[in-house]
């Protein structure tokens, strides 16, 4: 499958090269890439033999040149090479790729049997294909690049996808880093439909049965966050007969939710005008359910800082407030400001919560490990917190290298 009518978007993009590049790394890069970690960083090679372009397969020798490893070449990245296969050597194809799909596709098989059709298929290194996530919406399928490195293996990756998972259409989405490089990216454009047909406005899907719309094109990470499935289910069960407000809310996963486990009145607050509005219009889509008729729900488009103080102030109390923000540590430099917003938005979140109320607190910052955000979420709340679970990452986002795990979240109950 190719659209026929605007031309195949990768006609310009080159095929990948023959040439292998030869890599003689550190003594640490040996022991680390020996070890499975599939990333080699550019201060880790001290030679390499040939000129690297993105996507250039990478052989990574020891000291008794003796192979270690085979990944794909990124001379734009630190992360100089990501690596597909440790310990045996092997032909990277079009049918390796094949082979990684499938048993991603084969980890996944029983989601489809709980009411989702929108779940990730591929997350990245955890899969054995790293820099590259693959999300589906019912029949669409996402495809989003983390290197360049994959440019030229896009078309090979597009006939075994359309092998393993057939699907009505096929988008890509770039990264940030990637989507600037527009001087290497043959006319590749965020958004762009790969093959079948192009998404009109946004997909819709479901998860655990409520029913959902997802923009592909534009939306944030692939249109919407497929990683906080589980945590949304338990969110349900804990939601019947409390005034639930959720705060970073996009467009309203948890809320709808919260609403269908017996929420009687649910507030959706985000920065972004456009996420509550699809927050709104996935009401909608649910509205057979009793539940969801029944519950009121509003949305509330402000600054989560200023908004939460300001509920404070005007005596708004909830018995359930789940905080979801953006990653704030992208970089390691920015790990203590991080958690000091952190600890401010737990401290803002409890000022609304009532005696009794459930905390639900998330952090996607990678940088911010699980452990050290949980002392956060205490030290912050100022009143004894009993726990009533913490979470990791779902059966959909596996995780198999330190770098991988990002996603922790408490559920507890404020006293
Ligand atoms: N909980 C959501 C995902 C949250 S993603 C879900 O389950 O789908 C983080 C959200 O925070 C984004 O929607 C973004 O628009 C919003 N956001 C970022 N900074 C914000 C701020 N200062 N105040 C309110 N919302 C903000």
């Amino acid at each position: 499958m190719t659209p026929s009518s605007t031309g195949d978007p990768l006609a310009a993009v080159p095929r990948p090269a023959e040439r292998r590049l030869a890599l003689r790394v550190t003594r640490d890069a040996q022991r680390v890439v020996r070890g499975g970690h599939p990333w080699l960083f550019d201060r880790g090679i001290t030679d390499l033999r040939g000129e690297g372009a993105p996507g250039d397969l990478a052989v990574i020798f020891d000291d008794r040149r003796r192979f270690l490893a085979i990944g794909l070449y990124d001379p734009t990245s630190p992360i100089r090479v990501r690596v597909l296969q440790h310990g045996e050597p092997t032909t990277i194809d079009r049918s390796f790729l094949h082979d990684r799909l499938a048993k991603a596709a084969d980890w996944r098989a029983g989601l489809p049997g709980t009411g989702t059709t929108g779940y990730r298929v591929v997350n990245g290194e955890n899969d054995g294909l790293p820099g590259l996530v693959i999300d589906r919406y019912d029949a669409t399928l996402v495809l989003k690049i983390y290197t360049l490195a994959w440019l030229p293996w896009l078309a090979d990756l597009r006939a075994a996808l359309d092998a393993v998972m057939p699907a009505r259409s096929v988008v890509l989405r770039l990264s940030r880093d990637v989507g600037r490089r527009t001087e290497l990216l043959y006319g590749l454009t965020d958004g762009v439909t790969l093959s079948g047909e192009t998404p009109e406005g946004s997909v819709r899907f479901t998860e655990n049965g409520l029913r959902f719309e997802a923009d592909v094109v534009h939306g944030q990470k692939t249109g919407f966050y497929l990683d906080q499935r589980e945590n949304r289910a338990r969110v349900e069960h804990l939601a019947s007969g409390r005034r639930t407000l959720n705060a970073f809310a996009y467009t309203g996963g948890f809320s709808l939710y919260a609403a269908r486990g017996g929420a009687p009145e649910i507030v959706s607050l985000d920065a972004s005008s456009a996420a509550l509005a699809a927050a709104e219009r996935n009401f909608a889509l649910n509205r057979d359910i009793p539940a969801v008729a029944a519950a009121r729900h509003s949305v509330l488009v402000a600054d989560a800082f200023a908004a939460l103080a300001d509920l404070r102030r005007d005596g708004n109390r909830f018995e359930m407030v789940v905080v979801d923000p953006p990653a704030l540590a992208v970089q390691e430099s920015q790990i203590a400001v991080a958690l000091r917003a952190y600890e401010r938005l737990v401290g803002l979140a409890l000022g609304v919560l009532a005696p009794g109320g459930v905390l639900v607190a998330a952090s996607c910052s990678a940088r911010i490990g699980a452990d050290t955000f949980f002392e956060a979420v205490h030290r912050a709340a100022g009143r004894p917190l009993t726990e009533l679970e913490r979470t990791g990452h779902p059966l959909d986002h596996p995780v198999r290298f330190p770098e991988g795990a990002y996603l922790k979240c408490l559920f507890a109950r404020a006293a």
